[in-house]
C-alpha cells in the first residue's frame, strides 16, 4: 500500500503522522507500506522510518543525472535522501506538467539507475472510458513507459493503475472495472516479457480508496495493492487500509 501524499504536510505535519501511525503497524501485515511525501519532507520522515518497515518513496524525479535544471530533482538525490521508491507519471503530473509517455520512460530508467523502485502510474479520463478507449490508452501508456526496458529491469517495477476520474472524486472503480483494466495489464506483461514476470510485477489500483472499499478490491486476482491518496493522510484511515480484511486473498 503506496500513500502518496501529494502537496500535503510540512515536516512537522509529516512526523507527527508517523508518531502516530508507526507504532501502530501490526506484526504480520499482508502487505508493504510505502510514504511518498513531498520532497522537503523526505529528511524528517527518512528519520523516523529508519529501522521500520515502512519504506519512503518521492512523487516525481527529473530524468537528468544533474545540470541547470532549476528547481528540480534527480534520482541520486532521491535516494540519498533515504528513497527506495519513486511515483512516476502520476495523471495529476500528465496533465498538469505535460508529462508524455517518453519522459515517464526516461524516468523509469533514471529511477532503476539509482536503485529506486519506480511505481509507475497509467489511467484514463472519463471521456476516453465513455468512448471505450480504455484498454487502448492503458496499452499505450504502459507499452510506452516500458520501451527498450530489458525484462530484468521491468521485474523491478510496480504499476499503478489509477483511472483519472476516481481520482480525489470519491468514485471508485468497481472491483470489476478495475480487475478488467489490471488483467489486461498483466497480459501485455506477459505477451512482452512472459508469464513469471507478469505474475511478479505488482500491479496497485489507485482511485478514490477508503477504509470502505479496499478489502473487495484486493479480492481481485490481479489488484496487487493501493495508491493512496486523500485516504492516506490520516493515520487512523490509512491505518484501516494497511489492515484491510486479507482472509480471502486468494494465492496466484
Ligand atoms: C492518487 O493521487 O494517486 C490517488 C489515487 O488519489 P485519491 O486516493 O485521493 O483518489
Amino acid at each position: 500500500m503506496a500513500a502518496n501524499w501529494k502537496m500535503y504536510k510540512t515536516p512537522r505535519e509529516t512526523e507527527e503522522f508517523l508518531r502516530v501511525f508507526l507504532p501502530q503497524i501490526p506484526s504480520g501485515l499482508a502487505c508493504d507500506i510505502v510514504i511518498c511525501p513531498p520532497f522537503v519532507d523526505l529528511p524528517a520522515a527518512a528519520a523516523l522510518l529508519s529501522g521500520s518497515p515502512v519504506g519512503l518513496g518521492a512523487q516525481n524525479l527529473n530524468e537528468n543525472a544533474e545540470g541547470a535544471y532549476t528547481g528540480e530533482i534527480s534520482g541520486a538525490m532521491l535516494a540519498a535522501a533515504g528513497c527506495r521508491f519513486v511515483v512516476i507519471g502520476h495523471s495529476e503530473r500528465r496533465q498538469l506538467f505535460g508529462e508524455t509517455d517518453d519522459r515517464v520512460n526516461k524516468k523509469i530508467q533514471a529511477a532503476l539507475k539509482n536503485g529506486l523502485t519506480p511505481i509507475v502510474c497509467v489511467g484514463e479520463t472519463l471521456s476516453e472510458r465513455e468512448s471505450n478507449q480504455t484498454i487502448k490508452v492503458v496499452e499505450r501508456q504502459v507499452k510506452g513507459a516500458l520501451e527498450n526496458l530489458p525484462s530484468a529491469e521491468v521485474s523491478r517495477l510496480i504499476l499503478a493503475y489509477e483511472p483519472i476520474w476516481a481520482i480525489g472524486t470519491g468514485k471508485t472503480a468497481t472491483p470489476a472495472q478495475a480487475q478488467e483494466v489490471h488483467l489486461a495489464i498483466r497480459d501485455i506483461l506477459k505477451d512482452q516479457y512472459g508469464s513469471l514476470i507478469s505474475l511478479g510485477v505488482r500491479i496497485l489500483y489507485g482511485g478514490s480508496i477508503k477504509p470502505e472499499n479496499i478489502s473487495e478490491l484486493m479480492q481481485c486476482e490481479d489488484i496487487d495493492g493501493g495508491l493512496v491518496g486523500g485516504a492516506s493522510l490520516k493515520p487512523e484511515s490509512f491505518l484501516s487500509i494497511v489492515n484491510f480484511d486479507s482472509k480471502r486473498l486468494a494465492p496466484r
